[in-house]
């Protein structure tokens, strides 16, 4: 059976799971996910190391209509593709941040949830503190004083590696761009179960930059 990547997830209880973005909430929103929570009979909530919630113990037949009323996205967790985007305050909240964060997050989000032959991380730092780990990302973007850094092939894994510098100075829209080139490459090249690193390793770094940036 195919999965989605947005299926919800089975506990070792037998319970399931469903993920849901929040590196950035309100009062408000909160208020709601826990008014719907209650009401769904759903009592736990874990914060993952990737700024997202989960919420253990919801049927699975009602997951839409969970999502309707707390007014929740369920976020791509599993499975081959591109998982959520990692992002932290950057210079819109954040005392140190030196680039925007939020905007760049943004400009992103409409690559998750795409298949790929693997599952691709990506993380946005605001500045070289890193506290999102751009640099073991499969596309990591670090923000620093004259533009975000862009790492490829990083891995957090079974098999942890830094990734690769490609550009670096670039704005907002180039660096959209760029991961845009590189989702299209790896998704149109790789082998199937093929990480982005290895995907490199196997090309040799040369080619690949050359097929990105020309
Ligand atoms: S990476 Fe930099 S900008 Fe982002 S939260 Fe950490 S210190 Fe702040």
């Amino acid at each position: 059976m195919t999965r989605n990547m947005t299926d919800p997830i089975k506990q070792r209880d037998g319970s399931y799971a469903i993920v849901i973005d929040k590196a950035i909430t309100t009062p408000d929103e909160l208020k709601k996910i826990a008014e719907v929570m209650e009401e769904f009979n759903v009592n736990l909530v874990k914060f993952t190391e990737s700024q997202r919630m989960v919420i253990i113990g919801i049927d699975p037949e009602k997951v839409e209509e969970f999502c309707k009323k707390a007014n929740v996205k369920v976020a791509p967790a599993i499975g081959k593709g591109v998982r959520s985007i990692k992002f932290c305050p950057g210079k819109t909240l954040c005392i140190l941040g030196l680039q925007d964060t939020i905007t760049m997050a943004e400009k992103l989000a409409k690559f998750e949830g795409m298949e790929l032959p693997d599952k691709m991380k990506i993380a946005i730092s605001g500045c070289p503190n890193s506290c999102t780990e751009p640099a073991v990302r499969d596309i990591g973007l670090m923000g620093k004083k004259d533009g975000f850094t862009l790492y490829v092939g990083g891995s957090a894994g079974r098999e942890p590696r830094i990734g690769r510098i490609l550009a670096e100075n670039l704005s907002i829209e180039e660096a959209e761009k760029l991961v845009e080139k590189i989702i299209t490459f790896y998704s149109k090249n790789a082998k199937k179960g093929q990480r982005l690193w290895k995907f490199i390793e196997d090309i040799s770094w040369s080619e690949f930059e050359v097929s990105i940036l020309g």
